[in-house]
């Protein structure tokens, strides 16, 4: 028998996360000078990281034949007093997705079941699949959380529910009251996950962190890979009540969260100036796309984060022509929806070539 026969079932029948294409993999590919593509496909800041961010990191490498601290102390204090909760309600991870591991390293194996929408963020699947537990997709119509059929599909099993507010691909977000609705019915076996990792770019953001000051089971998860620009550094982090901290802590490894992804994020927090200018960047930009659908008759989904999803037909043909002329996008097929793809928004020039391609592929 080949080796992969021994292999854990679960692990053979995964299908690999795919991520966007990254920029120097697209400029061998087509021979172009990377500085000429333009990436619209992970949901990045197109501004840039924070640069208060940069200077804390350049200056922590002066370090970097230290372990870092592996208890995250400043971090996670800064971080308890923005978000009003305890040092003890907050846990590191190397990136958000590794909080969404640990979830799943805590509470899953087979005949476990974790809940989610029908297109909810990829990677909350793709656990429950490591895991060996069971997936329960419910339906979503109109691309939007259908907060009571997920709790009406809560068995004695459920562990997880994940909701991501506002959700990738769709961009949808759920409100405060169908939120409070939703908690009163939820059983104290069941973890309900809160994935805000667009959370800064919504005027009127429900507030969930109540739920863990009040004690629910609940983990609210935040990342540094979107509107403070520190994608490459993996740096994330879930808000949970202190009896979850301790399990997500025992799960996971012990300098998970590096000691420059850790000085960077501390420094970012500070730096609301480049938190509003990409906030502002992006509502813009938002508009512009939006606008310019709207005038086409293009069907999109009113979108409440950095990207927007938009249907164009043939969503793999659309983002290989774009490819070409160094424009990358995301085509959706993987969440089954292969008329569509997802733009995330860019600078106005990014935007603008963005669109004026988008016509020209459209239009032949
Ligand atoms: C981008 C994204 C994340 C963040 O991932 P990181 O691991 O923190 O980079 C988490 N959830 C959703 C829904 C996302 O779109």
């Amino acid at each position: 028998m080949e080796i992969t026969g021994y292999g854990n079932q679960w692990v053979c029948d995964l299908v690999p996360y795919e991520p966007g294409k990254p920029i120097e993999e697209t400029a061998r590919e087509l021979g172009l000078n990377p500085d000429e593509i333009i990436k619209l496909a992970s949901n990045e800041n197109p501004l840039g990281p924070s640069p208060k961010a940069k200077e804390a990191m350049i200056a922590e490498i002066e370090k970097a034949h230290l372990y870092p601290d592996g208890g995250g102390y400043r971090l996670r204090t800064a971080l308890a007093e923005k978000h009003g909760v305890a040092f003890e309600n907050i846990v590191l991870g190397n990136g958000s997705n590794e909080i969404i591991e640990l979830l799943c390293h805590s509470f899953l194996k087979p005949g476990a079941g974790l809940i989610a929408a029908e297109h909810a963020f990829v990677v909350y699947k793709l656990m429950a699949t490591l895991f060996g537990a069971d997936y329960i997709e419910v339906p979503d119509p109109g691309f939007v959380h259908d907060l009571d059929a997920m709790a009406a599909a809560i068995t004695p099993e459920t562990r997880l529910l994940f909701i991501a507010n506002p959700n990738n691909p769709t961009g949808t977000l759920v409100g405060q009251e169908e939120i409070d609705r939703f908690m009163e019915k939820i059983p104290d076996h069941v973890v309900v996950v809160f994935d805000e990792a667009y959370h800064e770019f919504l005027k009127d953001a429900p507030d969930v962190i109540r739920y863990v000051q009040s004690g629910r089971n609940v983990c609210v998860m935040r990342t540094f890979s979107k509107a403070q620009g520190l994608s490459a550094l993996r740096i994330g982090y879930g808000i949970t009540s202190p009896e979850l901290a301790g399990l997500l802590n025992r799960s996971r490894q012990p300098f998970n969260a590096n000691a420059i992804a850790q000085a960077g994020a501390l420094a970012a927090i500070q730096d609301e100036e480049h938190i509003r200018d990409t906030v502002e960047n992006n509502a813009k930009g938002l508009r512009y796309f939006e606008e310019a659908f709207t005038d086409r008759g293009w069907e999109f989904v009113p979108s409440h984060a950095n990207f927007v999803m938009v249907k164009v037909g043939d969503g793999d043909a659309v983002f290989a022509k774009l490819l070409k002329k160094g424009i990358i996008v995301r085509a959706m097929r993987g969440y089954k929806l292969p008329e569509w793809v997802r733009i995330s928004i860019g600078t106005p020039s990014q935007n603008q070539r963005c669109l004026q391609e988008l016509d020209k592929v459209l239009a032949s």
